[in-house]
C-alpha cells in the first residue's frame, strides 16, 4: 500500500531493465494472473475465492477482463511488500530464479498472494504490472463471492481481498486519489483505492494519503469514529480508468 512513486525510486522495476515492449493487444482484453506462494497454496479453496472476488470486481468495469491462475511459486519470505519492493517477485517474472524458470507473466496484472497475516502495515505493494498481497488464509475463509454483497463489514478476509484489489489497482497505474468514501450512518464506506488509509496514523496518512479528495470530485473525510465498511468493487472513478487502461510498456 505504498505509493508507486516511492516504489519506482526503490528500484523494483528498474532492476528489470528497460527492454520492454509496447502493448498492441486488443483494447477489449484485460488480463489478471494470480500466483500463490507455497504456503498460501496450502489453503483449500483459495483460488475459488480469489478468482471469484477479483473476477466479479474486474468484470463490473471491464467486459474483457479475465482472471487466470499462474501457479505456485517458491519465495524467500511471505512478506508481500518486501517481495515487490525488494525486487524478488518482479525479477522472478522476468528472469526466474535458481533452479526454477520464470513465472510467465501476463500483460496487465501479475498478483502474488502470500500467507502473511495482515496485522502489520504495509500489507502489500503494487507497481506497474506487478503486485503482491498477504492474507491467503483470511481470503480462503471468505464465503463465495456469489453469495456476498459488494459492500461488506471489515473482517480479516474482506480486508485482505480489498487490499488485493488495491494492489491490482496500483499495477494498473491507479493511485490513492481515484477512490471514494461515503459516510453511511455509523460507518464510512471506502473503495479499494482508499482501503484502510482513513484509519491509519497521521504520519502514514501524511506520507501516503495526502489528498483532499478523489480526482473525480469525491471529498475525502475523517472517519470521526465511524467503522469501516469495505467496497469489494472499484469506485466509478477507478473503474473508468481501468476501462480505459491501455497498458503502456511491459517490462518483459
Ligand atoms: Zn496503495
Amino acid at each position: 500500500m505504498k505509493r508507486r512513486k516511492f516504489l519506482l525510486s526503490a528500484g523494483a522495476i528498474g532492476s528489470m531493465g528497460v527492454t520492454g515492449r509496447r502493448l498492441s493487444r486488443p483494447e477489449a482484453t484485460l488480463n489478471v494472473k494470480v500466483w500463490f506462494s507455497e504456503q498460501a497454496a496450502a489453503y483449500a479453496g483459495l483460488w475459488r475465492r480469489v478468482s471469484g472476488y477479483l473476477g466479479r470486481a474486474f468484470r463490473r468495469v471491464h467486459r474483457g477482463a479475465t482472471v487466470e491462475f499462474g501457479g505456485t511459486v517458491r519465495v524467500s519470505t511471505e512478506r508481500a511488500y518486501d517481495l515487490v519492493v525488494g525486487g524478488e517477485w518482479p525479477r522472478r517474472l522476468v528472469q526466474g530464479s535458481a533452479g526454477m524458470g520464470p513465472a510467465t507473466p501476463c500483460d496487465d496484472v501479475n498478483l502474488l498472494v502470500t500467507d502473511e497475516p495482515l496485522t502489520e502495515w504495509p500489507t502489500g505493494a503494487g507497481v506497474p504490472h506487478v503486485a503482491a498481497v498477504g492474507g491467503g488464509a483470511a481470503m480462503a475463509s471468505l464465503p463465495p463471492a456469489g453469495s456476498a454483497s459488494t459492500v461488506v463489514g471489515r473482517t480479516w478476509g474482506t480486508y485482505a481481498m480489498q487490499v488485493a484489489l488495491h494492489e491490482c489497482g496500483h499495477a494498473l497505474g491507479l493511485e490513492h486519489d481515484v477512490g471514494s468514501m461515503r459516510p453511511d450512518d455509523g460507518a464510512l464506506v471506502v473503495s479499494p483505492m482508499v482501503s484502510g488509509y482513513p484509519w491509519e496514523t497521521a504520519a502514514v496518512r501524511a506520507e501516503h494519503f495526502d489528498y483532499e479528495g478523489s480526482v473525480c470530485g469525491c471529498r475525502y473525510v475523517e472517519p470521526a469514529g465511524r467503522e469501516p465498511r469495505l467496497m469489494l468493487r472499484y469506485s466509478q472513478c477507478a473503474g473508468e480508468r481501468i476501462r480505459d487502461y491501455r497498458g503502456g510498456v511491459t517490462p518483459w
